[in-house]
């Protein structure tokens, strides 16, 4: 099965120093346009089902079309839960079988989130989950929660490293400059803090907002310990763009598989060049004999 534990999976991009690149999905479309992709670069990958899509389609559903179009896959794969703020939810994407999930308890107190993160971590472990916590907020909109520039703080050493020793989760994401959804201008990943934090929680750092940061930005990230980059915004842009361009052409196609089919392929193409910007083209392999 090509279905592995979020955390060894990420342990070894961070341990030889590439980046996983954890593309968020939609819908058929977009699955496969990620496991196709992966496919033929030869990577491992994420694939995340985020809020959006659970408000929609429902979780358990897009779960089981990933598993259907991902299970002869030769590449390993880890589907993922992105940003939840339920603890509740959190329990059901586990009982699902995701191979990693988020607890964003980014939202609450440092007690709270220390004190919830850490019974996720529990729970996932003693099921070969892999966990992500999240300290410090993120800006950007995501999931129709919007966090404002002057919220949107960036994560100090001190919070990550209580943060880490407190709950030993798996892998960290951290407010250093990046936001979720469009950048009016263009963003700067805040590299001493990521570097200070990146040494004293001595584990994979995530970064959030992966959409639309300068290549060389992310790949300095990854030099410095960032090892998943969420990118979602780039991708969707990229569908969009495929299915317009169908439209443009002829506003009475009404064959979905061509408009939608577009979509994906232009989608696809997205992917690829993301893996490659970070890295993990070609290391299917390495990893599915390291575990
Ligand atoms: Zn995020």
């Amino acid at each position: 099965m090509p279905f592995i534990n979020g955390k060894r999976l990420l342990h070894h991009a961070y341990a030889n120093g590439y980046g996983v690149g954890a593309f968020s999905a939609h819908n058929a479309e977009t699955v496969l346009a990620i496991i196709e992709a992966a496919e033929e670069e030869q990577s491992p990958i994420m694939i995340q089902v985020g809020q959006k899509v659970i408000q929609t389609l429902g979780m358990e559903p897009l779960k089981m079309l990933i598993d259907w179009y991902g299970r002869n896959a030769s590449i390993p794969i880890s589907i993922h839960l992105d940003h939840s703020r339920e603890f509740k939810q959190t329990m059901r994407a586990i009982q699902s079988g995701f191979q990693s999930v988020m607890f964003d308890g980014s939202a609450l107190s440092f007690e709270e989130n220390t004190s919830l993160t850490q019974k996720v971590v529990d729970i996932a472990r003693s099921l070969d989950i892999g966990a992500e916590g999240e300290i410090g907020k993120i800006g950007g909109t995501e999931d129709d929660i919007t966090v404002n520039e002057k919220d949107a703080l960036i994560t100090t050493t001190e919070e990550a490293a209580s943060f880490v020793k407190a709950t030993d989760v798996d892998y960290l994401a951290v407010s250093i400059g990046t936001a979720h959804g469009i950048y009016k201008e263009t963003p700067n990943i805040r590299f001493e803090r990521l570097s200070e934090i990146s040494k004293a929680v001595e584990r994979p750092i995530v970064l959030h907002g992966g959409s639309d940061v300068p290549d060389e930005q992310v790949q300095k990230a990854i030099s410095l310990g960032v090892a998943k980059i969420n990118v979602d915004t780039e991708l969707r842009q990229a569908f969009t763009y495929g299915v317009q361009k169908v439209f443009e052409e002829n506003n009475q196609e009404f064959v979905l598989a061509h408009s939608l089919g577009s979509g994906k392929n232009y989608m696809k193409e997205k992917v690829k060049e993301k893996i490659k910007i970070f890295d993990s083209a070609n290391k299917a392999n390495a990893v599915l004999q390291d575990q």
